[in-house]
């Protein structure tokens, strides 16, 4: 067994950027025979703590030794700021990928939660997604979602953490960006043997003309099965056109995404968008006049906003009563602007946001069907899609669950391909700009026929 303890070190940062990343403190790790012991030294105070971890395999000892030590950090600086986090020591992006593993062990998901530190409620919402993706969760073998990534925006908002560029000086690309997407796309077939769903992602899709669009999804038709969940992104109200929604009836998608993030026309401006809540309520008219179902986002913690303006933009979502309403929570990742103003955040304000939407939608029918987590998100919390009966989104599931192999194409897009049942995950990715996705379009194809069908 290594006794290099360097593969800790990311774990540890995960646990003091959780308590803010000047969190001053010393952790030493060492094995006694089969108890792991973890010493952390922090404020003047050293807090020890053992634990029996038999192991037989160097996996299992850095699973346990990386679990002891988190915890133990967790624990040491939890006494010593008298702060706990909601999802306490857990700092992957999947929980429910972890109550799985636990379950597929014979277990109950919920003591390693609570060992965790995870507050009652987050224990609770993690049972009810379980529950919600019954029927939707299972490895099936060859079977694939599909995914085409527009990385163009109307204007970038300041909070954004995507890859996506403002058109307004990227215009010039968007020709050749969709030959290439085209290309890539057509790439995938044969690769997969059955497709559950197909996303088209952004960015902004409906930033593109009717025509730009339409080369898309003309792309993407032969691919697409008829009655398969169809999901195009729509995005932002101010791009939002009848003969983009009647194009995409035409293609037989399903599903569409009108992304307000608030009904509150002060933080609307204040986060660079260039709508009102009124652009809202009329794209979201719009595209009610068409067959789809409809997904609304939502951001807890933007700059400015209080909890009651958020609130009210949650009670106006539920009034306009989309299928899926995705509730974000404001993610600070280098390259948005609002980094410089993260202390502005009032965690406790986050909290009573979370609360406030959970109580709201499950009040309003709506079921919690699947959350991510990411890094320096605004009171440590996550983001939970909810649905109505019925109307979860499979690619959201399969893509968060690593449940089905994902073709991913465009810009940033990466690919996965799933062996031995989810146990190991190869990766191609391509390109983060646009400009190096154009000329290198051609690699990036054959890396992925090489992940999937060995080139
Ligand atoms: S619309 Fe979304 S992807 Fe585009 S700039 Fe705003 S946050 Fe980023």
């Amino acid at each position: 067994m290594t006794t290099d303890t360097q593969f800790l070190f990311p774990e540890l940062m995960d646990v003091v950027r959780l308590f803010g990343e000047d969190a001053d403190c010393a952790h030493t790790f060492r094995r006694e025979g089969d108890r792991f012991v973890n010493e952390v030294r922090v404020g003047g105070h050293t807090y020890a703590f053992a634990e029996v971890c038999p192991c037989e395999t160097e996996i299992e000892f850095k699973r346990y030794a990386k679990r002891c030590a988190k915890l133990a950090l967790y624990e040491a600086l939890r006494a010593e700021t008298g702060r706990s986090m909601p999802w306490g020591a857990l700092t992957g992006i999947r929980p429910t990928k972890l109550a799985y593993a636990e379950l597929a062990g014979g277990r109950p998901f919920e003591p390693l939660f609570e060992k965790f530190g995870v507050c009652p409620e987050n224990i609770a919402l993690v049972g009810r997604i379980l529950r919600a993706q019954q029927g939707l969760y299972g490895f099936e073998p060859g079977a694939a979602d599909l995914y085409a990534g527009i990385p163009f925006c109307p204007t970038r908002c300041n909070y954004c953490s995507f890859i996506t560029a403002d058109i307004r000086r990227t215009g010039q690309y968007v020709g050749d960006y969709l030959t290439a997407l085209e290309r890539e796309i057509a790439a995938c077939a044969g690769l997969f043997s059955s497709l559950r769903s197909a996303y088209v992602g952004g960015g902004t899709p409906f930033v593109l003309s009717a025509a730009e669009l339409r080369r898309v999804l003309e792309a993407l038709a032969p691919l697409v099965p008829a009655g398969c969940e169809y999901t195009v992104e729509a995005g932002r109200p101010d791009v939002f056109t009848d003969e983009k929604l009647a194009l995409l009836e035409a293609f037989g998608v399903t599903r569409v995404c009108v992304n307000p993030q608030s009904f509150c026309d002060k933080t609307l401006a204040r986060i660079g968008r260039e709508h009102t809540a009124a652009d809202i309520e009329r794209a979201f008219a719009m595209a009610r006049r068409y067959p789809f179902d409809v997904n609304c986002d939502l951001i807890a913690g933007l700059t400015g906003e209080s909890v009651e303006e958020f609130c009210q933009s949650v009670d106006r979502a539920v009034e306009l009563s989309p299928e899926n309403i995705t509730v974000h929570t404001l993610c600070l990742k280098k390259g948005a602007r609002l980094k410089e103003e993260e202390s502005r955040l009032h965690v406790e304000g986050i909290r009573e946001m979370i609360a406030y939407s959970r109580e709201k939608l499950t009040a309003a029918g709506y079921e919690p069907y699947y959350l991510y987590r990411q890094k320096y998100m605004a009171g440590n919390a996550e983001n939970t899609g909810w649905a109505k009966p019925g109307k979860a989104c499979a690619y959201n599931v399969g893509v968060m669950e690593e449940i089905r192999d994902n073709l991913a194409c465009g810009t940033n897009a990466v690919s996965k391909k799933l062996f031995a049942r989810g146990a190991r995950i190869e990766r191609a990715g391509a390109p983060k700009d646009i400009p190096t996705y154009i000329a290198s379009v051609g690699t990036v194809i054959a890396r992925k026929r090489e992940l999937f069908c060995g080139g």
